[in-house]
């Protein structure tokens, strides 16, 4: 396969064409940033960590049940993936409450949310991500009832199978945030899931695994992807494999 023209470049991904219909890859670089990109840096092989999780993930997915764009790795930093029409949404679940939740409205942090909840965020760093509702959803022709049903259906199950993925490494899912696109009338979660878009903590030492390290200065945060990458992609129990 061959790499094509860019089509999309993000804060921490770019898109590229291929010469095969349908597919695409997606590169994931080594710029990391917070802050609808306020905070930005370069961290050598970060790329790689979250290229690596994300496809380790998207496989268990699958293997799962559950419909996602990616095909396979080209190499340690690009993946082959479905070409999908982005729904501009941000699916956020949630299991303790933390971040902006905590932030915007009445939460202690570290609360059990049971039953988690789901924010949806419209993708938009222009407007910084305002939260959505169903009824303004639907209202801006961004998806259909049905489609907003399936979306935080497959979001819930995603939940509970990467919450026992990471559980059995010690890491509590605090939360996480999804993208979604079809392809036809068909939903596939898209985006990645990796560090930069998955809040965790250890579950021993409750220290963050997670961009919050470069958010708010916590520590190394090459460091702590690359040893999460190591126990969530090269799990030491055989079990997290399923
Ligand atoms: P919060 O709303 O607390 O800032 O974020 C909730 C969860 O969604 C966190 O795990 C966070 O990393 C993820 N998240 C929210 N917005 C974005 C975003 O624009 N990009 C990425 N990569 N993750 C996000």
């Amino acid at each position: 396969m061959k790499q094509g023209n860019l089509l999309y470049t993000g804060k921490a991904k770019s898109v590229y064409r291929t010469d095969i219909k349908g597919k695409l890859i997606v590169e994931f670089r080594d710029d990391i940033t917070a802050f609808d990109g306020g905070k930005k840096d370069v961290l050598a092989n970060k790329g790689s960590y979250n290229a690596e999780v994300s496809a380790f993930i998207f496989e268990y997915l699958g293997k799962n049940g559950v419909k996602t764009h990616f095909v396979k790795m080209l190499d340690p930093r690009r993946m082959i993936v479905r070409e999908l029409s982005m729904i501009p949404l941000e699916v956020i679940v949630r299991n303790v409450a933390a971040g902006s939740i905590v932030r915007n409205l009445p939460f202690r942090e570290g609360t059990e949310l049971d039953p988690p909840v789901i924010v949806i965020d419209l993708k938009d760093d222009s407007r910084h991500d305002p939260m959505l509702n169903d009824d303004l959803i639907v209202a801006l022709g961004l998806a259909t009832p049905g489609e907003i049903k399936k979306m935080k259906g497959i979001a819930l199950e995603i939940n509970r199978l990467l919450a026992d993925l990471l559980s059995m490494q010690g890491i509590t899912l605090v939360d996480f945030k999804i993208e979604f696109g079809r392809q036809g009338k068909t939903i596939y979660l898209g985006d990645e899931i990796s560090m930069d878009s998955m809040r965790l903590w250890d579950r021993k030492t409750g220290e963050s695994l997670d961009k919050d390290v470069y958010r708010f200065d916590k520590g190394d945060v090459l460091k702590v992807y690359d040893s999460v990458m190591k126990r969530i992609a090269h799990p030491t129990t055989k079990t997290a494999k399923k």
